[in-house]
């Protein structure tokens, strides 16, 4: 059965080792730097016990257990379209501003589920915690890229940086290393390690070639946070931080220092070109990036809303030049969202009789979405200007009485007060500016792989699919049409034609 709430805030009080600020935190669920991120995730796992239930949230899988749609396995397009329908729901609790939550890892979940046959011999591990995860709607991230110490070696080359196997026995064995970051790794239930690199894994590296699932609580694993937003947001009002203040899933670089894996947490051991190819077998890029679609889709909606909600209070949306700025950030959001129908509606065909999303559309919403992004944070610095630094200091301005009759005077909008317009251009403020709004960006370039590697990778794609020899062989048959002595295809090269007007 899905996790309630409290069963969610209990599971984090695990003995999970996450450091920050030189300290250890005892509880993530009651640090001042954690503690609102993970009630917002609780508030997710809410969603799921509502009564009557939510049937465009949940499902019972075949064990009986009520589930997120997300973990569903997909037979038909309309699964698929259910499991974005769902995601939706729980992308605009949050605005689209968590990159990760349960039913993100919900993606790999459903690639297990569909094919434990390409794990053997560690089919039935792979099987069972797909059932698990579905069936407990636990939270799963992953880790992949190594630590960013010399990108010109091998994994092998450093073997004191990125995780390998050092020992094992007939119970499991022992890895050490570590590897950047795991995005929301605090909140989560466990991790699931693999190698994503530009360059994929050779023989030489096979102690590294790895897949597995380590609980976040696992004895030996560290998490070493980035500066926690909330925590800085602490000190001010909501009103001041509306966004950094209950959504900052953190990321942490995680350490393993000789942590233990038993076997059936092991999915591919010591094998780099099941490790390498695992990604791809399983469809996970296709099954994890819909969320990233749904999610990117809802965050475009909720920032052209904004910027819509900043021109009028500015008094320039009816200038054209403001006009197509939104616009331009619109045709985005529409763009992501039709990409996103798109992948479901005409889905690729999977193993075991399942599908999953079109890898034309979800590979491209992957080489999309980091180019855009920027420019749309681009577009908002452009309407809003000076207006993000006309803002007082912070919400106790406006309770200072001396204050207050000259921030209702000089800082009404057009069409609101003051306070409405502070309120306004606070949050659009954390969406795009403060520390959060700029980590924003550099999520979504690397969300889903490094800038140049999602372009580089679709025309991998293409090769194999067949678009490209479609694509060339088109321009052929216009090279086809003609050569040095004039046209020779028909309808240019006329034979009756010329044959006219020869005699004529
Ligand atoms: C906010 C944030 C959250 C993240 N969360 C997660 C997470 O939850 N889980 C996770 O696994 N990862 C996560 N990551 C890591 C993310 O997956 C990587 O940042 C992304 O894949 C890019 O890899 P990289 O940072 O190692 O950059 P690199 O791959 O090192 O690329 C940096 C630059 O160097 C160039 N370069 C590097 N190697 C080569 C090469 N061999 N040949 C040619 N050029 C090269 C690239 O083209 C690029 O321009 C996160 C990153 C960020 C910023």
């Amino acid at each position: 059965m899905a996790l309630t709430s409290k069963q969610y805030l209990d599971s984090l009080r695990d003995g999970r080792e996450v450091w920050i600020d030189g300290g250890r935190v005892e509880d993530v669920t009651a640090h001042p730097g954690f503690s609102m991120a993970a009630r917002t995730v609780a508030h997710l796992y809410d969603t799921l016990h509502q009564s009557p239930a939510d049937k465009t949230l949940t499902w019972t899988t075949p064990r009986g257990a009520v589930s997120h749609k997300a973990f569903k396995l997909a037979k038909t397009r309309n699964h698929l379209l259910d499991r974005a329908r769902a995601m939706r729901t729980w992308s605009r609790m949050h605005f689209g501003f968590m990159g990760r939550s349960p039913d993100y890892k919900a993606g790999l979940a459903v690639s297990l589920g569909a094919s434990p046959d390409f794990f053997a011999p560690f089919e039935g591990n792979c099987q069972a915690w797909y059932d698990r995860l579905a069936d407990d709607v636990l939270f799963m991230n992953h880790i992949g890229v190594n630590p960013m110490v010399d990108r010109s070696k091998r994994p092998h080359e450093l073997p004191d940086i990125n995780i390998k196997v050092t020992r094992e026995n007939d119970a499991g064995f022992w890895v050490s290393g570590a590897k950047m970051v795991g995005t929301a790794a605090a909140f989560t239930h466990c991790n699931l390690v693999f190698s994503f690199a530009p360059v994929p894994l050779e023989e030489a590296d096979s102690e590294h070639a790895l897949v597995f699932i380590a609980p976040t609580g696992a004895p030996g694993l560290k998490l070493l946070s980035r500066p926690s937003y909330e925590l800085a947001a602490k000190d001010r009002s909501p009103f001041d931080y509306p966004l950094s203040s209950r959504f900052d899933e953190n990321d942490s670089t995680m350490v393993f220092d000789d942590v233990f894996v038993p076997w059936e947490n092991c999915l591919v051991y010591r094998d780099a070109d099941r490790a390498n190819r695992f990604f791809v077998h399983a469809q996970v890029v296709q099954n994890l990036m819909l969320h990233g679609g749904v999610r990117l889709a809802t965050k475009l909606e909720f920032l052209a809303g904004m910027l819509t909600k900043l021109a009028e209070q500015n008094g320039t949306i009816n200038y054209r030049g403001i006009r197509i700025r939104i616009g331009e950030v619109i045709g985005y959001a529409w763009t992501v969202g039709a990409l996103v129908r798109d992948a479901c509606t005409s889905p690729d065909p999977g193993p075991n009789g399942t599908v999953a999303p079109s890898h034309r559309a979800i590979f491209a919403l992957r080489a999309l979405g980091p180019a855009i992004y920027p420019k749309v944070r681009e577009l908002i610095q452009l309407v809003g200007a000076g207006g993000f630094i006309q803002l007082p200091s912070s919400s106790k301005d406006l309770l200072a009485e001396q204050l207050r009759p000259y921030i209702d005077k000089y800082y009404r909008g057009s069409g609101a007060t003051a306070e409405e317009r502070i309120k306004l251009w606070k949050l659009a403020w954390d969406a795009i500016g403060s520390e959060f709004g700029a980590r924003q960006e550099l999520f979504e370039r690397s969300y889903a792989g490094n800038f140049d590697n999602v372009r580089l990778e679709n025309l991998f794609m293409a090769e194999r699919n067949g678009d490209v020899p479609e694509w060339t062989d088109l321009v052929d048959t216009a090279l086809g049409a003609y050569d040095l002595n004039g046209w020779t295809e028909a309808p240019w090269a006329d034979p009756l034609a010329d044959d006219a007007a020869e005699a004529g």
